[in-house]
């Protein structure tokens, strides 16, 4: 049996996460599961998977707890988190959403435990902590994210060899063909149309503006140890090959699969071995032709504005993410159009200039002037139109 703890487990990952415990009762039993707010969904959960523990980050009067559920010792608010982080179990599954992720990352790390990571803005905000961390305790992070357990599974057979490219596909997102003057007035509902993936709202956002992409050339830096300019990225519409790596000799191993995330979940929970998914097998003969083509750095400069905070090193990953996690959340509540959460982000680093991110606590200052600037730069923004 794998005990297995899942932070984030009412989220799109951390249900399809359920999903494979459910459908492999015989491998995996569930430890503690924790949520943000979905009270109802996370009773739900520990009334099926009976986990020891479970933590909500928002408080609720513990008389609402439902009675059948007293074999489960149920804890509020951030130290939640904490104890579900670090209680004895196999792997942790961390599906938190956002830079909130981040110290639980470090409390499992901090407790010996083998991380397995969603979360990729603790690897765009605290990747040198992490990996580092990691490293010392000899327990390698598993990547979740699509493109990086492709990249992942790839390299199990680059051997004693390194790559020399990582090819990091993305989709384009709905608005891959979009002019500009109709991306800057889409609106919320448009953008949350991915074209091929079922996602939370916050990254299927990040995937229309294209800043997941910024965000996951970040993570690759960490994970694989690469510099940003040998880390590619290959709009591929089809969503078809899900990364690639390239070897010295010009071979180019590529990882393909229909768009399901309980491939890479369940590859990460499995690892080295692989699990029965549920997904779909991939039928080539009806995916119709693969292309790849270049992301325009016109209409989607987020890439650019990563490549750069990526160069200039310290806290400036941290400030990118930050901003962009508080751009993202305006445009969901219709505050900015669109085109308005590039020009908050870009503003804000321009704003900001570069610090140190040396400790946890220079990052968390770091995400904390972000939000306040870019609150600022979102209401000059109002004020103007
Ligand atoms: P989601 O919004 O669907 O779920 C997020 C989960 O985290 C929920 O359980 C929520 O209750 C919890 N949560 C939210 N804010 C929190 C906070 N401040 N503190 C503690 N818990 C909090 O998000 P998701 O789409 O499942 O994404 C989770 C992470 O995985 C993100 O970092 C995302 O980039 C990454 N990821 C997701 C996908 C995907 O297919 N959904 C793919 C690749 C990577
Ligand atoms: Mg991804």
């Amino acid at each position: 049996m794998t005990r297995i703890s899942i932070l984030g487990s009412t989220g799109s990952i951390g249900t399809q996460a359920l999903d494979l415990v459910s459908r492999h009762p015989d491998r995996y039993q569930v430890t503690a599961l924790t949520a943000y707010a979905q009270a109802d969904r996370l009773f739900e959960q520990v009334r099926r998977f009976r986990p020891q523990m479970a933590g909500l980050v928002k408080p609720i009067d513990p008389a609402d707890i439902p009675q059948d559920l007293s074999f489960c010792h149920f804890e509020m608010g951030e130290k939640a988190l904490h104890t579900a982080a670090t209680l004895e179990t196999d792997q942790v599954l961390v599906s938190i959403v956002g830079i909130a992720g981040l110290k639980s990352v470090m409390d499992a790390l901090d407790a010996g435990q083998q991380v397995l990571l969603a979360n990729k803005e603790a690897l765009v905000t605290g990747g040198h902590l992490v990996m580092d961390k990691a490293k010392a305790i000899g327990k390698p992070i598993l990547p979740v994210d699509s493109e990086h357990s492709a990249i992942f599974q790839c390299l199990q057979a680059a051997g004693p060899n390194r790559p020399v490219r990582l090819l990091l596909t993305a989709s384009g997102g709905p608005f891959r063909n979009w002019p500009l003057e109709k991306m800057e007035k889409a609106t919320c509902q448009e953008a949350l149309q991915h074209p091929n993936w079922s996602m939370g709202a916050k990254i299927t956002i990040d995937s229309a503006s294209m800043f997941n992409k910024a965000l996951e050339i970040m993570e690759a830096r960490w994970l694989f140890d690469m510099t940003e300019d040998r880390i590619r990225v290959l709009i591929h519409p089809q969503s078809v090959v899900h990364s690639a790596v390239e070897f010295e000799d010009g071979a180019v191993i590529a990882q393909m699969g229909v768009p399901d995330m309980r491939v890479p979940i369940g590859y990460a929970m499995s690892f080295p071995g692989r699990l029965e998914s549920g997904a779909r097998p991939l039928d080539l003969f009806s995916t119709g032709p693969l292309t790849f083509e270049e992301s325009d750095p016109v209409r989607f400069p987020a890439l650019r504005l990563g490549r750069e905070c990526l160069r200039a090193g310290g806290n400036a990953c941290t400030i990118l993410n930050g901003a962009n996690e508080a751009a993202n959340e305006a445009f969901r509540e219709n505050r900015i159009p669109f085109g308005g959460i590039t020009r908050t982000v870009e503003e804000t680093l321009q704003r900001l200039g570069t610090g140190p991110a040396d400790t946890l606590e220079d990052i968390f200052e770091a995400d904390r002037q972000a939000r306040l600037c870019a609150s600022d730069i979102i209401a000059e923004a109002k004020k103007k139109s």
